[in-house]
């Protein structure tokens, strides 16, 4: 059968949220191993990202239907998640090839984020090449490199942020929002009781969906989003929206704040500023909470661990019946439906929209970014 190898990478930037540990990729990797042993093909997992294909050796190991029970519940990633220098230079490059080529995979099933989906192409395009340097080389075979002279590739895509265009819900995002909305809960329970102001900071670099819906679903008073910097005069507005409530009998105020919001110059707002105007205009007692690591902690939500199954088994079936003619494709979510579309459209278009977002092009992003 053919040779798929699957893995999770991701998290080269510093900040708090990368898209490299997200509650859902162990259902997607379980579905990935399952619905390939079901098909047919030898399904392999490599750890530790691009790290473990460049590193080979143990790294690289063989699946079994029973290696993936009882992971669908844990958070994060069973199979490891690294950066990866080496990968982005050549001599990384044909460490990996031969590595696959020696464990016979040709197929690989990438979880990640929009850098790792564009390794995975750039590796994809780079594979012709580097099979001919290995062979010259006398690393493999001249049969070995025919035999694996196509690399097919597959992406699903882990965010917390929900930034990727091109699928309605990226891996890890529903379950974020529940742990965000049971830190609301147990604030609000013993908040109720003081009169208090919460200011919660959430993840979002340049995508507000986050505090967006967790401020829908747990009644928030205010919202702070990156793709909607607030009015010039937000202090005042925000004050008179808490002194409206509070007189209104309302004892507790909850505000949030992702981490990319700005204001209309594109200067940060960060939980701290919103915490100086409220304390400074009005004297309330306020308090800050920064969910961090939290939200990427705890069980996946049913919403991850079905949507890693099913893109999971998609993304099997996009591998088997790949042709050397076929573009790369990222399985998503596309209103409720499991649907391929093409892989380097869909990271260019994120790339643009962070861009714009980046570039203060608010209105243009958001309509880059289409339905998700
Ligand atoms: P996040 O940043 O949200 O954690 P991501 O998938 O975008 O997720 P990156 O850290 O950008 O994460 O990339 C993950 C790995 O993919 C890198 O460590 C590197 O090994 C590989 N990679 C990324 N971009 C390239 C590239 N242009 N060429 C080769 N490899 C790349």
């Amino acid at each position: 059968g053919k040779g798929i190898a699957v893995f999770t990478s991701g998290g080269d930037s510093f900040r708090i949220s990368s898209s490299n540990v997200l509650q859902g990729m162990n259902a997607a990797v379980r579905a990935v191993v399952r619905m390939g042993l079901y098909v047919g093909a030898r399904v392999f997992f490599i750890r530790e990202g691009y790290q473990g294909m460049v590193d080979g050796g143990d790294a690289i190991c063989e699946a079994s239907w029973s290696s993936v029970s009882g992971i669908i519940h844990k958070g994060g990633t069973v199979i490891g998640s690294a950066r990866c220098k080496d990968f982005r230079e050549r001599s990384g490059r044909l460490k990996a090839a031969k590595n696959l080529i020696n464990n016979g995979i040709t197929n690989l099933c990438v979880i990640g984020g929009d850098g790792s989906l564009t390794g995975a192409n750039l590796f994809k395009d780079d594979w012709p090449a580097l099979l001919q340097i290995l062979v010259k080389n006398g690393e493999i075979t001249e049969e070995q490199s025919l035999k694996h002279s196509h690399l097919n590739i597959v992406g699903m895509v882990g965010s917390i942020d929900n930034d990727f265009c091109g699928t309605d819900m990226t891996i890890g995002t529903d379950s974020a929002l529940h742990r965000i909305m049971e830190a609301v809960d147990a604030i609000a329970a013993t908040a109720y009781s003081h009169q208090r102001c919460f200011i919660l900071e959430v993840m979002g670099r340049h995508c507000g969906y986050l505090a967006l819906v967790a401020g829908l679903t747990s009644e928030a008073d205010y919202i702070f989003i990156p793709e909607y910097p607030p009015p010039q005069n937000w202090e005042d507005k925000l004050c008179d929206k808490l002194q409206q409530e509070r007189a209104m009998g309302q004892r507790l105020n909850i505000i949030i704040v992702a981490e990319g919001a700005i204001d209309q110059q594109g200067q940060p707002i960060s939980a701290e500023d919103v915490r100086k105007v409220i304390v400074n205009k009005l004297g309330m007692d306020t308090r800050i909470t920064v969910l961090g690591h939290v939200q990427r902690g705890g069980a996946p939500s049913a919403f991850d661990r079905l949507l890693g199954c099913r893109m999971g088994a998609e993304a099997v079936l996009t591998l088997m019946e790949a042709t050397p003619e076929s573009e790369p494709c990222v399985v998503s979510l596309d209103g409720n439906q499991t649907v391929r579309v093409p892989l380097v459209g869909c990271v260019l278009k994120t790339q643009a929209v962070a861009r714009a977002m980046h570039d203060h092009q608010w209105e243009e992003a958001v309509k880059m970014r289409g339905r998700s």
